[in-house]
């Protein structure tokens, strides 16, 4: 887009704001459920779109489609519910909160998820009353314009949503104009850092959603075929491109070996190929630059000395193909120790005992989510207070639904989307008090 159509569509954008902010929220919520009916009525071929762009399986793009219809209506149907006047019990006075909107904000998406993402972001704040500017990431602009007129078909005054095919550089440049009141961003901590230093810098609020590398910790009293069965479902979901994943499997040592051996079976047997084919397991990374990358990060890890038990290179075949891999003997220092893995390789430690686990759970950059594996239900609420995360899964990988909140701690980032907790991040709480003649001040 030329730098004048930018221009334009922020204006838009505020104008529409002064409009929107006026209507009643069964104005929005009947927008938000017409967005939500056409996007399931149009999930075959939105679907299609995002596993051309991304390499998503097909099924799996489809039941992207359904939950982002589903956090959509989720907000059209609670949104007046979660907003209305908290009334506060001062010691004088009466006094209640009101929930505003704050005027245009921008998104900043990532490509892994293209409509659950943007889902996220934009239906709660079209319900708050704010209006929206969503810079999709470039890998996917088809999704990115399938979004907007999704908002276009089902009515949406001009301005309401609004795409812009900008790069990342012109997102961040773009948090400076006065009339964008907030920004968030999903995607890497290099983004992440941009926009939020661009928004510390112009005094706007900032949600950050970034990367992770959670731990699936397995104890002695595991349904152990039920943690090996979640554990490759968490690490190949979406090509094992996801925010949250099984990246670290933290197995205390009497139930090691079978573990792993039950979960190296499992991943060597994966049908790699076709994302469109019903019958595959596993498609390729969303980019050569993806594949590239992550079979760089397992070489080094390789070169400093962690050990291959499975796969461990790129697929001799046409794509951006990533082997089933799983590493083992990772130490502090190596790449896959620390950094993110995205993709189709799973990080494999054996420790003493539940403190061990939690020692290596914790020693991480990441703070997203995480996962423990226990009979013991105590047990396992017990690890997951002590896990330094946004969010810890007992006998389930980390997962996401419209009712649960969703955002880490650390360099994962701070804020949260989803849930009630989701609807608050861009709104002005604001403080009404009304005195009583009998008040001492
Ligand atoms: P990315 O490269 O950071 O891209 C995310 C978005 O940021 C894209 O729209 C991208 O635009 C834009 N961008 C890139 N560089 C930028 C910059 N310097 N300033 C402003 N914007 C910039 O990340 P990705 O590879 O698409 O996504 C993968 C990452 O997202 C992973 O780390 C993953 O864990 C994280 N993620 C987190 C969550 C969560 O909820 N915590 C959810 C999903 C993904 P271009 O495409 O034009 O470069």
């Amino acid at each position: 887009m030329a730098p004048e159509d930018v221009d334009a569509a922020v204006a838009q954008a505020e104008k529409a704001f002064h409009a929107w902010r006026k209507t009643t929220y069964e104005v929005r919520a009947a927008l938000l459920h017409k967005v939500a009916g056409l996007m399931r009525k149009k999930k075959g071929s939105l679907a299609k779109l995002i596993t051309l762009e991304m390499g998503k399986l097909i099924a799996q793009a489809e039941a992207e489609i359904v939950l982002s219809a589903d956090i959509i209506d989720y907000y059209a149907d609670n949104g007046a519910r979660f907003l209305a006047d908290k009334p506060l019990n001062p010691q004088y006075g009466k006094a209640f909160i009101r929930y505003s909107p704050v005027g245009v904000l921008l998104g900043v998406e990532p490509w892994n998820f293209p409509f659950y993402q943007v889902a996220r972001f934009a239906a709660p704040n079209i319900m708050v009353g704010n209006t929206v500017l969503v810079k999709h990431a470039s890998i996917v602009p088809q999704c990115a314009v399938a979004l907007e007129d999704l908002f276009k078909e089902a009515g949406a005054p001009a301005g309401v949503y609004t795409n812009l095919l900008i790069s990342g550089k012109r997102a961040t440049a773009l948090v400076a104009d006065e009339r964008i009141k907030g920004v968030a961003l999903t995607g890497s901590e290099e983004a992440g850092a941009s926009i939020a230093a661009q928004a510390g810098k112009y005094l706007k609020k900032s949600v950050l959603e970034l990367g992770g590398n959670d731990a699936f910790i397995v104890l002695e009293d595991a349904d152990i075929d039920k943690a090996v069965e979640w554990a490759v479902v968490g690490r190949i979901n979406n090509n094992g491109e996801c925010c949250v994943a099984v990246k670290r499997i933290i197995a205390v040592e009497s139930i090691a070996d079978e573990f792993l051996e039950k979960f190296k079976n499992k991943l060597a047997n994966l049908k790699v190929g076709d994302p469109m084919a019903p019958e595959t397991d596993l498609g390729p990374l969303s980019s050569e630059e993806a594949v590239v990358q992550l079979a760089d990060q397992v070489k080094r890890s390789v070169d400093a000395g962690a050990k291959v038990l499975l796969g461990g290179k790129r697929l001799d075949r046409p794509g951006a193909f990533m082997a089933p891999t799983i590493l083992t003997d990772l130490k502090p220092g190596m790449a896959a120790y620390h950094e993110e893995l995205f993709g189709p390789v799973a990080s494999f430690y054996r420790v003493k005992d539940e403190q061990a686990a939690i020692k290596l759970a914790n020693d991480s950059n990441f703070g997203l989510g995480g996962s423990v594996f226990t009979r013991d239900i105590e047990r396992g609420k017990r690890i997951a207070d002590q896990i330094d995360t946004g969010m810890v899964f007992i006998n389930h990988p980390t997962w996401t639904q419209a009712d649960l909140p969703f955002g880490g701690t650390k360099r994962s980032g701070y804020g949260r989307e989803l849930s009630e907790l989701g609807i608050e991040e861009f709104v002005n709480k604001k403080l009404i008090r009304i005195s009583e003649l009998t008040d001492p001040f």
